[in-house]
């Protein structure tokens, strides 16, 4: 009896919210516009800051792009919790070496809505700058994303992960089927992503949204990301990352494009996923 009436209470609470949201309109603030924020689910972004432990990722004298992409992935996370909507996750918290089985498999547990991957890879693509954006190609588009892509998979490799055990002929096809729906998804925060970061950081000039196999993007049911912050192997780059003024514009521009995207976003890509 008491289990039922609190349910009722609840429900009560949910309609009775909701009630005043509407009454409200959109960008109400105060008490109708507080209730309302209480009962819409947070959107769960997991951070995941690339390589860790013994996987050092590029390195240009004394700076190691995991740490790099520690630090800012801290702040991007400070970033996102300061938003009413939005819930960080962070996939990798220190210092440790995670295969990329292993990442998606806790953004997965945490209920993440999207996975954003932080990198600062190096370039042999002469004097290129800039940060970008990448999303799933099963292809890839040209050879440096192919050959960025083998660098950067070989943490399965390290991890000791088997590869093998691939899906049978059916769960392919359905894994497929999802994937291009999460795929499509992930297209439109990768554009999000880009317009919010435009005119405000850096970008590469040409193709700043690109494509490429990355292992970590895989993840069939969440829109996924990897963000190259910039080229470790790039003076300019290297000036910027390591600039807190640059570092909170880039935070505030990623969250900015995460919350356009929410927006646009296919209404099941948002709803709770634990
Ligand atoms: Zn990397």
């Amino acid at each position: 009896m008491a289990l039922v009436g609190r349910k009722y209470i609840r429900a009560a609470v949910m309609i009775g919210a909701m009630v005043l949201a509407i009454l409200a309109g959109p960008g109400s603030s105060g008490v109708a516009g507080e209730i309302a924020s209480l009962a819409t689910p947070k959107i769960i972004v997991a951070i995941d800051a690339g390589h860790g432990g013994i996987d050092p990722g590029a390195v240009a004298g004394d700076l190691l792009e995991k740490q790099v992409v520690l630090d800012f992935a801290s702040l991007l996370a400070a970033e996102i919790n300061s938003t009413a909507r939005l819930q960080a996750f962070l996939v990798r918290p220190d210092d440790s070496f995670l295969t990329l089985t292993q990442r998606i498999r806790r953004a997965r547990r945490a209920g993440a809505n999207l996975i954003i991957s932080l990198h600062a890879d190096t370039t042999g693509e002469g004097r290129a700058e800039g940060a970008h954006v990448y999303t799933l190609s099963p292809a890839g588009t040209d050879q440096a994303a192919i050959e960025l892509a083998i660098r950067e998979n070989r943490a399965d490799v390290m991890g000791g992960a088997s590869l093998a055990g691939e899906p049978d002929d059916l769960a392919a096809l359905l894994v497929d089927l999802a994937q291009r729906g999460t795929m499509d998804e992930a297209q439109k925060l990768a554009r999000a992503v880009l317009e919010a970061m435009a005119g405000r950081v850096t970008l590469l000039p040409t193709q700043p949204h690109r494509q490429a196999n990355f292992r970590v993007l895989r993840a069939p049911e969440i829109p996924s990301i990897l963000v190259e912050l910039g080229y470790l192997s790039n003076e300019g780059d290297r000036r910027r990352m390591t600039s807190e003024v640059w570092n909170a514009r880039m935070a505030a521009a990623l969250t900015r494009g995460i919350q356009e995207w929410a927006t646009l976003a296919s209404p099941g890509f948002l709803t709770p996923k634990k």
